[in-house]
């Protein structure tokens, strides 16, 4: 083989430009991420062995040489090492869904410079220190080597190479030190001690500089809470989240007797940017007695605790355990109710201890862990129990069992609001009588808000009630007198039949000030969720509402004489298009056909001015 040059694809041209150019002063991760990577190879190597004796290392670890004079820095492994095609697309590209997005945002942050860790850009860090790098690769079991360079400029060469030995070592020629730039000596000795403790003290592996072992391999979960520093938990957090900022909170757990597992759970102060990507990463790796299975575990939680961070360790799990049975063991869901048991009561501690805290926590999760409330009946209460929402009392989100102990005399109902932000709740007419008669209603705006509201039926006993479906019943409120209704019949008929829009118009003690606004059916979709649908790609039928009247309202009385004066008057059918379209603007929707409104309204101002 020749020695090929070769483009890098174009997202992983803009991460090295990124790197290149950074102003991001904790440079020094390179070395943490080359010796991950190095550590991961040797996971795989070991992983491979199970079911290929042939494939196992002699004495895995990693070995780090410097050459001050040179100014080159190697780390070596014998791990599972690289192909050709591999070096290609691992090196060459950025398979990681989620990083285009994470790109945008850090050339929006320029400033932030710190997110560049959180997005966990490996291998390519090494240009923020390098001139050029140069890897020397060979896959075990294979015989033929690889060798790699680039100086990070958007393209590099690859070319076979001869007495490659198996694994990984890659030569980070190193850029002149710059203590102002934060480009440390990363030739000196000491410094490579002291990055290596601070970030891979850890690693299960020996990490090697001579004839020293730098890192302790001490794994953390396993060692009683009360020995290990803060410092060290927050290492090791940093380490498996590429979290920069401490975390809120820090579980340990220990399980003996039949089925014998240690869990070590982060949860973090702040949502990582993928959150809500379908394919976010989950938090958990898997260990089995210290030996690294695999991580981004989807059984060890449930989905809607994507977020926490930590280590599971099982000690009678099989070494050769794959995703696919993983879902099946029995141990492994025994676990994971465990885990998610305690995950949510120590929320609700926080909630009674640290009240900062789980505001943050909420902020931050609170539109994840809600759509745990759609899983079935398994964690609904005890979700319920640490939910907090945003309300017309108070500034502060509000927990459900501080709104069940300010209910009102007589009120047997949770009422709320769905919608898209606060302000359009808020000042929707469906709010009118609520907060005329002082009834406290839940402002409920997160998208996931619409459709738990759908499968959860009550908490405490209390059903929740949306104001903005079916008929009002608020306490002692009466229905629109008989008499009233009597009176209305005939223009109700009349405008059922002129407004297409509708599937029924009726008299409505729901507002106070407003002449009208549109209700859902007890059970019909609401706008928001119809909206949903139809963004999801799903087919929805046009969903027709409810017009609902207030006969106090001086515009709707006007219009009942004129009906009963003038029924055949043109005017009138307009009237009633503009009373239905201001009760569609009033609540945020969008009209139909916005040119023929204005036209009608500025027809009708222009005859009052
Ligand atoms: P990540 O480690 O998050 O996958 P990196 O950018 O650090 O991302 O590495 C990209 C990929 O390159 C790795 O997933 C791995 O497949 C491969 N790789 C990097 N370093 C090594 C190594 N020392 N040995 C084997 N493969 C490696
Ligand atoms: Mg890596």
């Amino acid at each position: 083989m020749t020695t090929e040059t070769l483009e890098f694809q174009a997202e992983a041209r803009q991460l090295l430009q990124l790197m290149v150019h950074s102003i991001y002063s904790n440079k020094e991760i390179f070395l943490r991420e080359l010796i991950s990577n190095a550590s991961d190879a040797l996971d795989k190597r070991r992983l491979a062995a199970l079911t290929d004796e042939s494939l196992r290392a002699e004495d895995p670890h990693v070995a780090i040489e410097a050459d001050k004079e040179a100014r080159t820095l190697t780390v070596r492994d014998n791990g599972i090492g690289m192909s050709r095609d591999d070096v290609v697309g691992l090196i060459g590209t950025i398979a990681k869904s989620g990083t285009a997005e994470a790109l945008r945002k850090l050339r929006e942050n320029k400033e932030s410079a710190e997110l560049i860790g959180q997005f966990g850009v490996g291998f390519y860090s090494v240009f923020m220190v390098a001139d050029k790098v140069t890897l020397h690769t060979r896959k075990a079991g294979e015989a033929a080597g690889v060798r790699w360079e680039s100086d990070g400029d958007g393209t590099y060469t690859i070319e076979a190479a001869d007495d490659v030995p198996e694994g990984t070592s890659v030569t980070v020629h190193l850029r002149p030190a710059d203590e102002e730039d934060a480009l440390h000596d990363f030739a000196d000795e000491w410094k490579i001690r002291e990055i290596v403790k601070r970030y891979s003290d850890f690693i299960s592996f020996p990490i090697r500089m001579g004839d020293d072992t730098l890192n302790s391999m001490k794994a953390l979960w396993a060692r009683p809470r009360s020995e290990v520093k803060d410092e060290e938990y927050r290492e090791f957090y940093q380490h498996i989240s590429h979290d920069w900022t401490e975390p809120l909170d820090i579980i340990q757990m220990r399980a003996e007797g039949t089925f014998e597992y240690e869990a070590l759970l982060f949860i973090p102060a702040r949502a990582p940017h993928d959150l809500f990507q379908r394919d976010a990463r989950h938090g958990i790796q898997l260990y089995v007695r210290r030996v690294f299975i695999l991580d981004d575990s989807r059984d060890l939680l449930p989905g809607y605790l994507r977020f926490v961070k930590g280590v599971v360790d099982a000690a009678d799990l099989s070494l050769n355990i794959s995703r696919e049975i993983l879902q099946q063991d029995r141990h492994i869901q025994l676990i994971r109710r465990r885990l998610t048991k305690k995950i949510l009561s120590t929320i609700k501690d926080l909630m009674r201890k640290d009240s900062d805290k789980y505001r943050t926590f909420w902020r931050e999760f609170g539109p994840a862990v809600k759509e745990g409330l759609l899983d079935g009946a398994d964690d609904q209460k005890a979700i319920l129990d640490i939910a907090s929402f945003a309300s017309t009392v108070g500034d502060e989100p509000t927990s459900l069992a501080d709104y069940v102990a300010r209910m009102k005399e007589g009120q047997d109902k949770i009422y709320f609001m769905t919608g898209e932000s606060r302000a359009q709740v808020v000042n929707s007419p469906h709010m009118e009588a609520f907060k005329a008669k002082e009834y406290e209603v839940l402002l409920l705006t997160d998208p996931v808000d619409e459709i738990w509201v759908e499968a959860v039926r009550e908490y405490e006993g209390k059903e929740f009630q949306s104001v903005a479906r079916g008929a009002v019943d608020l306490p002692s409120e009466e229905e629109p007198s008989e008499e009233k209704s009597g009176a209305y019949a005939a223009v109700l008929t009349w405008l059922n039949e002129t407004l297409d829009e509708v599937q029924d118009v009726r008299l409505t003690t729901r507002l106070t000030s407003s002449p009208a606004c549109l209700v859902s059916d007890a059970d019909g979709l609401t706008p928001t969720l119809e909206k949903m649908y139809r963004a999801m790609g799903q087919e929805v039928p046009p969903v027709k509402r409810i017009l609902e009247l207030n006969p106090e309202h001086p515009l709707v009385s006007g219009m009942k004489s004129a009906y009963e004066q003038r029924a055949a008057d043109p005017d009138l059918a307009e009237t009633a298009e503009l009373l239905y379209g201001t009760a569609l603007l009033a609540e945020g929707g969008d009209l139909a056909d916005p040119a023929r409104f204005a036209r009608l309204l500025a027809d009708r101002l222009s005859r009052t001015v």
